[in-house]
């Protein structure tokens, strides 16, 4: 825990586990991103359903660039591969629920005029149908999904973004997220950060977080949390 530099202007919410329970069958993301890989001539030694998508995603890439093939169809593989998992994701999409507790503090940020934007791995539009799904899609200014930019998180240009379009320094923009990916990106650009601890990751991979709050404890204590950056 650590005191806040400077107010903060705006929040890059993370969505999948921190705004919403996205459910999305992993294990058949990845089964599905290696299997069009590895139908497509890639040698599948280093594709893994014990790694994550986008980690499989690269790999993929780049044992793909071996295969010297010509520029267009490696970009029709990729794109195979991208849709196999929006499939699943539009699937989860639609099972969304929201975390208890959230609601309340989006709106109370709202109050505060706080500016408010989703930061995520899943596609722009995949996104917004979940936020319209779990009726909180009004509380954001606008999206940055994985496919509106090339470096998304961990790669601090992912928050960059975000701060170059609401026209913020670093330290104005306060990230909250649940997974190492995101305090990473955080801790990438200096600027603050509230991990959220859910089941799913362990405390270690929100090291750098401001401040570190039990899922199951939102309703109560992330509210106080934001309040000492305002
Ligand atoms: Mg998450």
């Amino acid at each position: 825990m650590s005191v806040p530099e400077k107010k903060i202007r705006a929040i890059a919410w993370d969505l999948d586990g921190t705004l919403v329970y996205f459910n999305i069958d992993f294990i058949q993301a990845r089964k599905n991103v290696i299997e069009v890989f590895t139908e497509n001539g890639v040698d599948p030694s280093g594709l893994s359903i014990q790694k994550p998508i986008i980690e499989n995603v690269n790999i993929g890439k780049e044992k793909l660039k071996e295969l010297k093939i010509s520029e267009k169809k490696e970009k029709k593989i990729l794109k195979k591969v991208e849709k196999s998992i929006i499939k699943l994701e539009a699937q989860a999409a639609e099972n969304a629920r929201i975390v208890d507790g959230i609601k309340e503090i989006l709106e109370f940020c709202h109050q505060k005029q706080l500016r408010q934007v989703i930061y995520t791995l899943n596609t722009n539009l995949i996104a917004k149908n979940t936020l319209k799904k779990v009726k909180i899609l009004k509380y954001f200014d606008f999206i940055v999904g994985r496919d509106d930019l090339s470096n998304p998180k961990p790669h601090k240009d992912h928050l960059i973004y975000i701060c170059n379009k609401l026209n913020l320094s670093n330290k104005e923009l306060l990230i909250i997220g649940d997974n190492s990916r995101d305090i990473e990106g955080a801790n990438n650009m200096g600027a603050p950060s509230i991990g959220i601890l859910t089941i799913r990751y362990s405390e270690k991979g929100l090291k750098g977080a401001n401040f570190i709050i039990e899922q199951n404890k939102i309703a109560q204590d992330l509210k106080k949390a934001i309040k000492t950056f305002l």
